[in-house]
């Protein structure tokens, strides 16, 4: 674990003892119950990914924006998703939200614009790993695969480093009702050589498929905050790769609209190969 902030404090015997006693039956750690307790006690979900909505309410096509960007940077400062009427793609990072749209441009989203699926959190490396030589997306996706801990937590991947190829979409407005396969079968495709950026996403496990879009999910950023948008394939040249890796998670839901009356089994792998493009959306990391 890569240290983050060390707090060192006098506590009295009785919160020393029911420490310990708490971490002994939850089996979590004192560094985790200490950090989760502060965190809730200051009003911060600092270890939670926040989800906007679910995958299988975009893939049923519910694209109506419920949240705002101003409430999803009180959530997190990480994380990729859509816009309203899935107006491009999404990418929050240090805090900084971005929106890459269909024509190519990129530009910082405003707070009151809204979201109809996203997923955020606070970004803290977990594990950090440099990679010196050149490394294609299935080879990336192979050594991700290694350092996850488990098949069955959330992790939120930072890469950071120069790109020899980037293939990126940028979903195409479409109203709502429209189920997501077909809204994005006229999405606008752009290919870039040597750029230096970002990858911004997450790793989704498969019981919560119906929730998180399962498997990689990474969307790229530039360092001059020029070009954005989904990664389809990459090959980069030399990456630092941050990794954290939570099973907190807190969803905000439409109440209303077309989501209570949406099909939220979530999608089948076949669809979220066709729609989010990244080879084999969900793998075995064992075979
Ligand atoms: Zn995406």
């Amino acid at each position: 674990m890569v240290p983050r902030h060390l707090l060192t404090t006098p506590i009295s015997r009785e919160l020393w003892h029911a420490l310990q006693q708490r971490s002994r039956s939850s089996g979590q750690s004192i560094a985790d119950i200490v950090q989760r307790t502060l965190a809730e006690a200051l009003d911060l979900d600092h270890d939670a990914v926040f989800q906007v909505s679910t995958s299988g309410a975009i893939f049923d096509g519910v694209f109506e924006g419920f949240v705002t960007i101003g409430d999803l940077r009180r959530h997190g400062d990480f994380g990729i998703g859509t816009f309203d009427a899935i107006d491009g793609e999404l990418i929050m990072l240090d805090g900084h939200c971005y929106q890459a749209r269909s024509d190519g441009s990129v530009r910082q989203a405003p707070d009151d614009a809204l979201t109809p699926f996203a997923s955020v959190c606070w970004h803290q490396a977990d594990l950090r790993v440099e990679v010196r030589e050149p490394i294609s997306w299935p080879e990336l996706e192979r050594l991700l695969d290694q350092h996850r801990p488990t098949e069955n937590a959330t992790v939120g991947i930072r890469c950071d480093g120069r790109f020899d190829r980037l293939h990126l979409r940028a979903a195409c407005r479409a109203e709502s009702g429209t189920d997501l396969a077909t809204a994005t079968r006229g999405q606008a495709e752009f290919v870039h050589g040597r750029i230096s950026g970002t990858l911004v996403g997450f790793w989704t496990p498969a019981f919560a498929r119906s929730i998180g879009i399962p498997g990689y999910h990474v969307h790229f950023i530039s360092d001059d905050r020029a070009i954005g948008g989904h990664v389809l394939d990459l090959q980069a040249a030399n990456l630092t790769i941050e990794c954290n890796w939570t099973n907190d998670l807190r969803i905000a839901m439409p109440s209303q609209g077309a989501f209570l009356s949406a099909d939220l089994h979530g999608p089948d792998d076949a669809t979220v190969r066709a729609v989010e493009g990244q080879a084999a959306a969900f793998r075995d990391s064992r075979t």
